[in-house]
């Protein structure tokens, strides 16, 4: 059987390379031709000598999940459906801002990837979580993500990079696939592969403690958190997990979690849904309940689909909401309608899962 080499960082690669008998430093060469210039077969690797290149060739592969359906938006979004075997498909979505050739500062190209095929976590609000739960992905259907990605985009090379922040904010809660997620973060931070720093790769949680704990440990990359409610009562209702790990025992993880990297900050999802988590009460009980900790709110429009009964706040009533924020001190933005599939808390992007825990076959999310 041959080894997918997408699925291995830097610690794993030089494992694999001594077990052929082969020097670390190889592994750090095979590294770069993958992920820095987006190699996709031992051939081109020309930097390696010709009988390791036949070697590879025998007993590994780079294999990325298959491209179903390829589209951009006319605001630049692109998104990317991925078939990840047996019906199911996940989805990446890239969003450009800004002027690539302008500098680091003009520019910021965000991929929002995907990291179990469904959701076992179901909460309310979220179309993921109704179509059920499958399977985690892979490291390599995770990190093949950016692979692909950064191919398609013209990223890899000397030139600007195209992808300068990752979001783990696709199908999944990333916590709940802890080592494949933790290996694909050290393949994205890795100077010889997407040379992302800490701060710009976020991986966004339900709030699954005892996992916050350990990416504290592991790998302290940025943390968002989908909270929205301020009180145990109706975050149970909206995000089940909740009564496993409650508000407080949640705070009291993000606050543990500054303690390693103390110069950031929580981001907190809010999805503001019309008459049930957006009231003047509630914003206010979001600001006792967050006091002390550094962190900013990111309010998101609901994105309807069929079956759910939400609606999404009145403009009026987000703006409001937000006033309530910022007149407490606390950053709290409105993310904008564009590419509006990531415009959601973990896991609200399109794709389609055979759920593994009923009998119902293929279901279709359009998000
Ligand atoms: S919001 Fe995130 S954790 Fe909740 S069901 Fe959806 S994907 Fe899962």
């Amino acid at each position: 059987m041959t080894v997918n080499l997408l699925d291995h960082d830097a610690e794993g690669l030089a494992r694999f390379f001594a077990e052929l008998g082969e020097k670390p430093f190889r592994a750090r060469q095979v590294l770069r031709a993958i992920h820095r210039r987006g190699a996709a077969d031992f051939a081109s690797m020309s930097d390696c000598a010709k009988s390791l290149r036949g070697r590879l060739g025998e007993v590994a592969e780079i294999r990325a999940p298959g491209v179903i359906r390829d589209e951009i938006t006319p605001d630049g979004t692109r998104k990317w459906l991925l078939d990840v075997g047996a019906g199911n498909a996940v989805e990446s979505v890239f969003i450009p801002d800004g002027d690539r050739g302008g500098g680091a500062r003009r520019y910021r190209g965000t991929l929002c990837v995907s990291t179990q095929a469904g959701c076992a976590l179901d909460c309310a609000f979220c179309s993921t979580g109704k179509q059920g739960f499958n399977r985690n992905l892979s490291t390599a259907e995770i990190i093949g993500q950016l692979w692909l990605a950064n191919r398609a985009l013209g990223g890899t090379g000397e030139g600007p990079r195209a992808l300068t922040n990752v979001v783990l904010m696709g199908m999944g809660e990333p916590l709940a696939n802890f080592d494949n997620v933790v290996t694909a973060l050290r393949v994205m931070l890795d100077d010889d592969a997407y040379m992302l720093s800490r701060r710009r790769v976020t991986v966004s949680s339900s709030g699954i403690v005892p996992a916050i704990d350990r990416l504290a440990q592991a790998c302290p990359v940025a943390l968002a958190v989908s909270l929205h409610a301020p009180e145990d009562r109706l975050r149970d209702a909206l995000v089940p997990i909740n009564r496993k790990y409650p508000l407080a025992t949640l705070l009291a993880a993000c606050r543990r979690y500054l303690e390693r990297s103390p110069r950031d900050f929580i981001t907190f999802e809010y999805v503001m849904l019309d008459g049930v988590n957006d009231a003047d009460a509630h914003a206010r009980a979001l600001v006792a309940l967050t006091r002390g900790l550094p962190c900013k709110f990111n309010l998101i429009a609901f994105n309807p689909f069929p079956g759910s009964a939400f609606r999404s706040s009145p403009a009026q009533r987000v703006r409001g909401f937000q006033e309530i924020l910022m007149n407490a001190g606390i950053v709290a933005t409105l993310r904008r309608t564009r590419g509006r599939e990531i415009d959601a808390a973990c896991g609200q992007l399109a794709g389609r899962v055979r759920n593994r825990r009923g009998v119902v076959g293929i279901s279709e999310v359009t998000a």
